[in-house]
């Protein structure tokens, strides 16, 4: 673990603990979510039925501790659940995971007071929220944004303008990154990170309409005059907010791998049906060598992102540095995800074009993986430049 890493490390769940809560969720998927995913997807509606059952089953306190009203679970566990819910339905797992960001920064870098204050209301779902760092003119790099922190006696005076944010509208607080020192050199020097709830100069601005993801809002957020108390500086320290923001990243990438896992398996797994019922020239399309040639590919691409991910996972519950491994996952899985959608889209023929059949879901739903928690492209140089590190010549 690097010196500064203030990581909270769960024990591994008990085997039949965590079996019986796989078997809620897996009950739950069943009952619950598969009949409602076409007509929320379809109609971008926001699942409020969901987000309480969500709520009952203690997943907006996941990775919380215990301590704080959390479940304290381990990231393998976490990253199962995440990997079976996204195999049907991806998008409501970015309500719990972007507010999960929120709670993490708070949990490791906040005062004990921050925790005590927030934690608990974050754990049960009381309040929700997510993590607001991008700008219209600022996403993969950071360091550039514009949103500005003044302080003013006990409190600060923050304007600008956040964009893309995860549960922007339904969501009432965020970890706000912000500049407290726009001049500072190096700029990462001059950001802090706020607890920032909903109230007087911060409103929300417009809703985007998204090629997937759906049913979880992204909105642009917008700050003007807003006052919030210094007590809600996270840490109590300006300058800390680059490292703050960017430090719950190795759990984030496990996420978004995790996610990725279950849109790979999720495709096969539609696709595997399909081509044992749908016939072509007198046989079941999984006879053609065409498509099993597909499948064969699918099967191993999808059990490949799982090994890397759980493998960061491990890593991570057990403490590691796990940065690379994590990216790694996060990497494969999310290309996993965009391929093996793809290839079954193939295998579905012109029905993948219907909407009454769900692999277009997972079609469109696979490319933000490639995005979120730093493109791939940022992710194979961060990859590259870790391996390097870690052998030098
Ligand atoms: C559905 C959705 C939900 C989101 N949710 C949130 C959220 O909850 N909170 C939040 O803060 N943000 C959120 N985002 C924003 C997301 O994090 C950014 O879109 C992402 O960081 C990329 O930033 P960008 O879109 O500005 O792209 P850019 O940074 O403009 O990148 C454009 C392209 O250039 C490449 N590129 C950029 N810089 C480099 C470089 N130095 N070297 C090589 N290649 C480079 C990128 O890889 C990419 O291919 C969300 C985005 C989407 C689409």
């Amino acid at each position: 673990m690097n010196s500064h890493d203030t990581r909270k490390l769960s024990a591994a769940l008990p085997p039949e603990e965590e079996a019986a809560l796989l078997e809620t969720i897996a009950r739950w998927i069943d009952k619950d979510v598969r009949p409602v995913v076409i007509e929320h997807d379809h109609g971008d509606i926001w699942p409020e039925a969901i987000v309480k059952q969500m709520a009952e089953f203690g997943l907006f306190g996941a990775v919380i501790s215990p301590e704080y009203g959390g479940l304290g679970l381990p990231a393998v566990t976490y990253a199962k659940i995440v990997s079976m819910i996204s195999s049907y339905w991806m998008a409501v797992t970015g309500i719990f995971n972007s507010h999960l960001m929120l709670a993490v920064a708070i949990e490791r870098f906040g005062t004990e007071e921050q925790k005590r204050e927030w934690l608990p209301r974050l754990a049960s779902g009381e309040i929700r929220g997510g993590l607001a760092l991008t700008e219209p003119n600022a996403g993969t790099d950071l360091q550039a944004i514009r949103t500005t922190a003044v302080r003013d006696g006990d409190d600060y005076v923050i304007n600008g303008t956040k964009t893309w944010i995860s549960n922007g509208i339904h969501g009432s607080c965020f970890a706000l990154l912000v500049k407290t020192d726009p001049s500072a050199d190096p700029r990462y020097k001059g950001m802090s990170l706020f607890i920032a709830p909903k109230g007087e100069g911060f409103s929300v601005g417009k809703k985007f309409d998204k090629l997937g993801y759906k049913s979880i809002d992204s909105a642009e957020l917008q700050f003007d005059d807003y006052r919030i108390p210094a007590a809600n500086l996270i840490g109590g320290v300006e300058g800390q907010g680059f490292f703050q923001a960017t430090g719950g990243l190795e759990l984030g990438r496990i996420n978004v791998a995790a996610r990725g896992v279950g849109l790979a398996e999720g495709s096969l797994r539609l696709a595997t049906e399909y081509a044992q019922v749908r016939e072509s020239m007198g046989k079941p399309i999984a006879e053609h060598q065409a498509i099993q040639l597909k499948l064969g590919e699918m099967v191993t691409r999808a059990r490949a992102a799982r090994l890397l991910t759980f493998d960061a996972a491990e890593a991570y519950d057990r403490g590691e540095r796990c940065d690379m491994e994590a990216g790694m996952a996060k990497y494969f899985a999310s290309e996993a995800a965009v391929r093996n959608s793809e290839e079954a889209m193939r295998i579905f023929g012109g029905y993948a074009y219907s909407k009454e059949f769900e692999i277009e879901r997972y079609y469109r739903d696979a490319l933000l993986m490639c995005i979120g928690e730093g493109t791939n492209e940022m992710q194979r140089i961060i990859i590259s430049k870790q391996w390097v590190k870690r052998n030098p010549a």
